[in-house]
């Protein structure tokens, strides 16, 4: 093979191909697919991926130019990683270089940098040769001085040339140019490996052992040290600092037995371990109940026969998920197989690491966006080295570096963390499928409340993406119950004169777990604070007639706008339903609550929890300990606070109004206050006390909201699905979010016209366009445009449209091919378009 293709580092839409280079000889051995390698690109030197190899290129080799260096020993990506980036780039209209790069830790991300040089005197001679005039010697003193410090250390970055020489950047220029001084590029890694000074013998033991025997006697202190390292051997290499201090001596001592040859000192790379010094209570695999076991080896025998297959385990909180997880991963193991995990970042608590590093110690690799990019960069490279087969992580673990891949587990697998909302896009589940059906390896997505599109893709196996296999565990694995919910209907709080956020019967609940010393979680949502117009008095919500989704409200205009649509109206000064003047935006902020709680509940003792106070690492663990060492009564939180997590004098879980999810312009809506309600009662007596759950609602007959109430994820499927499939929304369609940007309004309203003008036109060429109404197998339909929910961001002006469609249609492409011609023909590279595929921010 004498030619590879490379994907370069370039952003930008024309070099998104692979371009050839020539292997040379000396790297031969290095290069193979998923490499990562330094070339030549224009006039300087980037990084890039190679993608294939070749025995030779279509293109005159003349003209190709050599791979300049590789940059890692083993190649960061393996063959199957570099074909789901082909695959990521057609489904997620993405570049592929930014496919790969999402892959690998940022610390990877390596830049050129320059290096001086003396020049090769050689190539001085043949530029004079040429007829170049050249002065070859320095010609002021400040040239002499940059000359020597480059001769004296060989080569120099050009930062630390600049940096010793600030008045003489002129002298450097004019040395280059002369040919006296040469400059090449590098690539380099923003992270080094972390390294210490460490011992090894030099010789063999028997002979150390000899050596002992033998020692002069005036060397003592270094005989002390050998005898220390001999009886040390099978934990070679021992770390200098740790010999120093153990046996008492000095570095010169030691140094002195390494001149003699009996060891030799070396640098040794330390590991980053973010879980280092922390105890992991070794766990057993627990007898499975019988629910459980019927699960277990439905999976296990797909597992065995080492075949690609996706199951949903749909199984309430507490049923036993996790341990089924722990016990199908010791199989994989067991089959030398590894194992990802994929945790929401938020669940990725250290309750949910201990549980699978007390199962399999060391093996676990963990994944998260609080480590450190080090942190980070150590345990990618224990997965890459091989010394860890399972990670546990948030999204991004679903790249992990690993090679024979048997297992990935979704937990919570309608979490929307999941979906990556800066390019790529990718939802981690599509990935995970494609990757394991690569693989061989078998798919477990777990969920209380799994999304609509999973859901419906196991119950109809029809659809054309995935078709997973439909598990149930509807009850829990110790025996208790699911906690008893009630509905407090605050319209009739209001009526009644109460103008507090806290309902009479959840304020008596709260005084009654103070008085019993239990503890009490309470959550606000606070996602869609302030932008919806409520009535307080009947729960009046603006909706738009078109999308049925609410009305945005708009402070500047104050009016009320669908952000799916563009329809608006002014914003009403008394409910139109009721002709109550109680009718306002809503919201309130967490930090409004906790004074409220201190008013009604003097001496309570609250913790907070919110973007606001776990800014700062280790925060939210800390929070957490303090909660659960019943340092506090009450925790108060956002969505963080119904995720996974397990405290067992939790018996009361408020949440404050649960319809602030309700009313977000998002067709999910429903769907997200459903899956946060039945998550957050989860909390609730999962011990031996039992647990009570209220829910304030100003919508109380709300579906999404009796059924949570009801532990019923059936019964709100059923109703749920009846309005996607009459709205046309996922899963009975698929939905692309275009967003066009730019600093003038003008253009930009002209050129999102012609986007939307130009897909349809190409559409219906193709047959394709029509509405979704028909019974049509196959529509596509474009909805827009419209300012997008944020219509100007960073001075740039957005607008989207929204594309409907289903069918076997390459649509992403076509939405790509019409966005690439659009650019191309305003010519503006002020112009930006996003594509987005499957979104899951709609607002
Ligand atoms: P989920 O992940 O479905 O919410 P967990 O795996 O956290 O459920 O299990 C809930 C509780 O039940 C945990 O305390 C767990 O230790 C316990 N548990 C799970 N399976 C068993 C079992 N087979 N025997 C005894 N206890 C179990
Ligand atoms: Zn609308
Ligand atoms: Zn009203």
């Amino acid at each position: 093979m004498d030619v590879a293709k490379v994907i370069v580092d370039v952003p930008s839409k024309d070099t998104d191909r692979p371009f050839d280079y020539l292997i040379p000889d000396r790297l031969r051995p290095w290069v193979e697919v998923g490499s990562r390698v330094g070339v030549p690109f224009g006039n300087r030197t980037m990084q890039g991926y190679v993608v294939s190899l070749h025995p030779r290129s279509d293109i005159d080799s003349a003209r190709i130019k050599p791979i300049q260096s590789v940059l890692d020993f083993a190649p960061p990506l393996s063959p199957d990683l570099v074909d789901l980036s082909v695959w990521m780039k057609e489904r997620y209209a993405c570049r592929q270089i930014t496919a790969l790069q999402s892959m690998l830790p940022t610390a990877l991300k390596g830049k050129a940098e320059r290096y001086i040089t003396l020049a090769d005197p050689s190539e001085r001679e043949q530029g004079s040769r040429e007829g170049v005039l050249f002065s070859v010697q320095p010609e002021t003193e400040g040239e002499q001085n940059v000359l020597a410090f480059v001769r004296q250390r060989g080569e120099v970055s050009l930062e630390q040339l600049n940096r010793a020489f600030p008045e003489e950047s002129a002298s450097v220029k004019a040395l280059l140019a002369r040919g006296l001084l040469r400059e090449y590029q590098q690539i380099k890694d923003k992270l080094s490996k972390k390294t210490m000074k460490a011992l090894e013998l030099a010789v063999s033991l028997e002979e150390a052992q000899e050596a002992l025997n033998n020692f002069p006697a005036k060397a003592q202190r270094q005989k002390d040290v050998l005898a220390y390292i001999v009886e040390m051997e099978p934990f070679l290499p021992l770390s200098l600092k740790e010999v120093l201090t153990t046996v008492g001596v000095t570095a010169g001592t030691v140094k002195g037995l390494a001149d003699k040859g009996y060891i030799v000192i070396e640098d040794m790379e330390v590991f980053r371990d973010p879980y280092k010094g922390r105890n992991f209570e070794p766990t057993e695999p627990l007898a499975l109940t019988s629910e459980q076991k019927q699960v277990y080896s439905r999976i296990i025998h797909q597992l065995d026969e080492r075949n690609h297959g996706v199951f949903l385990l749909h199984g309430v909180t507490g049923s036993g998920k996790t341990e089924i997880y722990l016990q199908i991963i010791q199989r994989c193991l067991e089959q030398e197989r590894e194992a990802v995990v994929l945790v929401p970042e938020i669940a990725l608590t250290p309750q949910m690491v201990e549980r699978f590093k007390g199962r399999f110690g060391d093996r676990v690799a963990v994944m998260h966006s609080r480590l450190s990019s080090g942190e980070r960069y150590d345990e990618w490279r224990k997965i890459h080295e091989g010394r860890a087969s399972v990670v546990v992580g948030a999204r991004s673990a679903v790249f992990a570096p690993f090679t024979s891949l048997g297992l990935i587990i979704m937990d919570e697998e309608h979490e929307t963390s999941y979906k990556q909302e800066e390019t790529p896009k990718y939802h981690a589940r599509d990935v995970a499928i494609r990757r394991a059906s690569q693989a061989g390896a078998v798919v477990i997505l777990g969920s209380a409340t799994p999304s609509l599109e999973s859901y419906h893709a196991a119950r109809s196996r029809s659809s054309s993406e995935f078709e997973p296999e439909l598990l149930e565990m509807p009850s829990r694995a110790l025996g208790n119950r699911l906690p008893e919910v009630r509905i407090i209907d605050m319209r009739e709080e209001l009526k009644e004169g109460n103008r507090s956020m806290f309902s009479r019967p959840l304020h008596e609940a709260i005084t009654a777990r103070l008085e019993r010393k239990e503890q009490i979680v309470l959550l606000l949502n606070r996602r869609g604070y302030s932008t919806f117009v409520m009535c307080r008095s009947c729960g009046y919500v603006a909706q738009c007639p078109e999308c049925d989704i609410s009305l945005t409200y708009h402070q500047k205009s104050n009016n009320l706008r669908c952000h799916y649509c563009g329809y608006a109206v002014q914003a009403p000064e008394v409910c139109p339903d009721c002709g109550s003047e109680h009718i306002r935006y809503f919201g309130t902020g967490t930090q409004r609550v906790e004074e409220e709680l201190a008013k009604l509940f003097p001496g309570i003792r609250v913790i907070r929890m919110d973007v606001d106070t776990t800014t700062e690492k280790g925060s939210h663990e800390k929070l957490l300990k303090q909660f659960r060492d019943k340092k506090a009564d009450l925790l108060l939180g956002t969505q963080m606070v119904a995720k996974g997590l397990d405290f067992p004098d939790v018996t009361l879980v408020g949440v404050i109004t649960a319809d602030s999810a309700l009313n977000l312009p998002d067709f999910r809506a429903a769907e997200k206050t459903f899956q946060l309600l039945t998550q957050v009662a989860g909390r609730a007596g999962r011990h031996h006390l039992p647990g009570e759950v209220f829910i304030q609602s100003y919508t109380p007959e709300h579906y999404s909201i009796i059924h949570a109430s009801g532990h019923d994820y059936l019964s709100f499927v059923k109703d749920e699905l009846k309005h996607r499939k009459a709205l046309h929304y996922p899963p009975y369609c698929r939905l692309i979010l275009v967003t066009l940007s730019h600093e003038q309004l003008p253009l930009l309203v002209r050129v999102a016209e012609n986007y939307a003008s130009d897909l349809k036109r190409r559409a219906d060429r193709r047959g394709w366009f029509g509405s979704l109404d028909r019974f049509a197998a196959e529509a596509l339909d474009v909805l827009g445009p419209v300012a997008s929910p944020i219509p100007r961001l960073k001075n740039r002006y957005r607008f989207q449209c929204m594309i409907k469609w289903r069918g076997d249609m390459d649509a992403v492409s076509l939405a790509r091919q019409v966005a690439e011609e659009l650019q191309d023909s305003v010519r503006d590279t002020k112009l930006q378009i996003s594509i987005d595929v499957d979104p899951q921010m709609l607002m």
